[in-house]
């Protein structure tokens, strides 16, 4: 089933702007030429700005999902010499936690619920790590850490730091100089708002001095590098998708830069959070991002139901929780192309909703 014309608060897919779609729509050109490096460039360029990276840092432009970046910064940056602290607070910290164990790299897993890890000095486990990784906003249950405190912890403890902002950036504050962040990986279909398919590894000059010789041809790392060095990369990108990155980047720059664009999710989510007030339904998570508000229905309606009967009755589609939360929470993205009319549809189709079933 194709949900064209449906409301979408998915955390991924997100709602695409019209013009974003239209260049979907368009031949998809070559690109071996001196025209798309300058494309691959601006995107560098641009993703290195908002995330104020330290001078020298460079992009890798992978043509997969973001899983594929998650495992590949780990098998190129990491070794069985390394230990890792891995926060798992849900579906992707486990995720890291699986990367780890299937490419022989020792780590902990930290298991963390109910802390947005500001008190990560005195929480961490007492033992010797050489490496952080977290997810910024842990998607599954819509859990954000501080960033600024986690990377204070690895200055401190001179840990290599990684974070996966893939549904928090342009959304919520992340800062590689501040934060002392080494690696950061993103992705398009969450917050940037383009089809799923292309994901970016933002590598520091520290990372880039820690790149290994790895034993793999499709996410060796120093190839991508080389061959970025003219706007290239080693095998087909996802032209059309990048073509789609630099108009979205460019309209973020001209809409005022990252902060505006954090601002309005901010605003987006606030508005829609102090809306619904009034319903049985109240935050899973004291420490919500600005890309997502995570639900509890605090009259033992089923979560699961709420989103079906959204999705059947009103075209709305909100996200279920898959795992053992699947009646207890469901999740509602403010990223993508949307504005508050648009958070009204649902919140219109809540209030409808609860009035009916009363
Ligand atoms: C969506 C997401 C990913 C990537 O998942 P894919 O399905 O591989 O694109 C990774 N990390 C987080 C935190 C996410 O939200």
């Amino acid at each position: 089933m194709i949900y064209e014309d449906y409301y979408i608060f998915t955390p991924g897919p997100v709602k695409m702007s019209e013009e974003i779609l239209k260049i979907g729509a368009i031949q998809t050109p070559y690109f071996r030429n001196s025209e798309f490096s300058d494309v691959t460039f601006f995107c560098e360029n641009s993703l290195l700005g908002m995330l104020n990276a330290p001078k020298g840092s460079r992009v890798i432009f992978l043509t997969a999902s973001g899983t594929a970046g998650m495992e590949s910064v780990v098998m190129n940056l990491l070794d069985s010499d390394d230990n890792a602290l891995v926060v798992n607070g849900g579906g992707f910290g486990q995720r890291f936690v699986d990367v780890c164990a299937v490419h022989n790299v020792s780590h902990f897993d930290f298991k963390v619920e109910d802390t947005n890890l500001s008190d990560i000095k005195t929480k961490a486990p007492n033992e010797k790590f050489s490496s952080l990784i977290v997810n910024a906003h842990e998607t599954s249950v819509g859990h954000i850490y501080d960033l600024s405190a986690l990377g204070e912890y690895c200055k401190e403890n001179n840990l290599f730091y990684i974070v996966d902002a893939i549904s928090m950036f342009v959304t919520d504050e992340i800062d590689m100089q501040k934060q002392n962040i080494d690696t950061v990986i993103i992705s398009s279909q969450k917050g940037l708002a383009l089809p799923p398919g292309l994901t970016m590894v933002v590598l520091s000059p520290k990372a880039l001095a820690k790149i290994k010789d790895v034993k793999n041809l499709y996410f060796n790392f120093k190839d991508y590098l080389r061959n970025g060095e003219r706007g290239q990369t080693p095998y087909t990108p996802a032209v059309t998708i990048m073509l789609q990155l630099q108009k979205r980047l460019e309209q973020i720059e001209k809409d005022g830069g990252i902060e505006k664009s954090i601002e309005k999710a901010k605003d987006l989510a606030e508005y829609f959070r102090e809306k619904i007030k009034p319903l049985p339904l109240k935050a899973y998570s004291d420490f919500m991002p600005n890309a997502m508000t995570t639900l509890t229905p605090t009259d033992g309606k089923s979560a699961f139901k709420i989103v079906e009967d959204l999705e059947e009755r009103y075209k709305i589609m909100v996200c279920p929780n898959g795992g053992e939360l699947r009646d207890t929470i469901f999740r509602v993205s403010h990223m993508g192309d949307m504005d508050r009319a648009y958070v009204d549809v649902l919140v219109d189709a809540l209030f409808d909703y609860y009035e009916k079933e009363a």
